[in-house]
């Protein structure tokens, strides 16, 4: 398939690994780039600037197909050093760089004059607009059935992708509720230029990740995730299990929630130990409604010639054959 994001990327299919954290370590995002989507390191699951260098270039050295990294900008509990990791991405030689969370204006120069292009994850049309405005190349829309953070918007891909055909210039990708052929086709027939897929990628081999967690997302339904965070207009999608639920049950308590009643529940390393030892209720880890349709664990390369080939599949043969006489 060729598209404006293929084009652009400089990759085979239409598939962009999302930026996940304490997920997109180089194993996953080579794996991703060698199978001919495009693998993204996060930024922020290095502990420093310095790490994140060694990361990207232990991908350079385990693929040689164009990879990006992702640097998301929301509230932390410990403050983060944006402009250094900023540096250090410009330093690494990356072409392909995923913004997230907050107005990426103030990295935009800086990446611009390095020749890196930037894709800037949106939950809103008008975030989408904005993003094309200050000069992102592409964007990443984020629909509401998203792991992670959807926004406060609550709008789904059923709405967003279409409204962003119609209103953005530059390429896009659909993000939150895609994991196989048929997402693929709809993001495409959508006006899409391609999918953005964390959940799905997260129960693959190459996903470094305890298989407790890959199995009990291959037993969960579309009902297993739950929103958390609503009472700080930072919503996150994550996995139900007992520690998301109490962290709801705390902030639907009477009152004012404050983020220290939370804080000891929901810290990240307890979700990266989480990920390490399997223990699925030690912390909170994001996940989106598309859990409810993965089955099985392969490896990226299946993964994605499965995608395309049943995208493929649909569009010549199911479309195109309601079309023929
Ligand atoms: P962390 O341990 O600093 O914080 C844990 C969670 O609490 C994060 O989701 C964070 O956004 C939230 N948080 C922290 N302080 C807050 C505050 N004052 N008010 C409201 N919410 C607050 O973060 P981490 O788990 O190490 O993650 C690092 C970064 O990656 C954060 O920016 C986080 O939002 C982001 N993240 C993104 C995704 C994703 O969907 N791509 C998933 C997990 C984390």
């Amino acid at each position: 398939m060729k598209t404006r994001i293929t084009e652009l990327l400089g990759i085979q299919h239409p598939i962009v690994q999302g930026g996940m954290q304490w997920v997109g370590l180089a194993e996953l995002a080579s794996a991703v780039s060698n199978a001919g989507g495009l693998g993204v390191v996060t930024a922020l699951t290095q502990p420093t600037p310095e790490d994140l260098l060694k990361e990207i270039e232990r991908c350079q050295s385990m693929t040689d197909k164009p990879f990006g990294v992702n640097l998301t900008i929301l509230p932390t509990i410990k403050p983060v050093p944006y402009d250094e990791y900023a540096q250090a991405i410009v330093d690494s030689g990356v072409k392909i760089v995923e913004t997230a969370g907050r107005n990426p204006e103030p990295y935009l120069p800086m990446f611009k004059e390095a020749g890196i292009k930037v894709i800037h994850k949106c939950t809103s049309l008008r975030h989408s607009l904005k993003a094309e405005k200050i000069g992102c190349d592409a964007v990443s829309v984020d629909g509401f059935e998203c792991a992670g953070h959807p926004g406060e918007d609550d709008v789904t891909n059923m709405i967003l992708l279409p409204l962003a055909a119609k209103r953005l210039k530059i390429p896009f990708l659909a993000s939150g509720g895609l994991g196989d052929g048929r997402g693929l086709a709809a993001a495409l027939a959508m006006g899409a230029d391609g999918i953005n897929m964390g959940t799905r990628f997260m129960v693959t081999k190459e996903a470094p990740i305890h298989d407790n967690v890959k199995r009990r997302m291959i037993e969960a339904t579309e009902l297993d995730t739950q929103l958390i965070y609503r009472s700080f207009r930072n919503t996150a999608r994550v996995f139900k299990n007992s520690v998301a639920e109490k962290v709801a049950e705390i902030e639907s308590r009477p009152g004012e929630t404050k983020f220290e009643d939370i804080q000891s529940l929901v810290q990240g390393v307890k979700g990266r130990e989480l990920f390490d030892g399997g223990d699925l209720d030690k912390g909170i880890w994001s996940a989106g409604m598309i859990v409810g349709l993965i089955d099985d664990n392969p490896s990226c390369k299946e993964l994605v010639e499965r995608i395309v080939a049943q995208a493929e599949d649909i569009l010549s043969n199911r479309l195109g054959g309601m079309l023929s006489s």
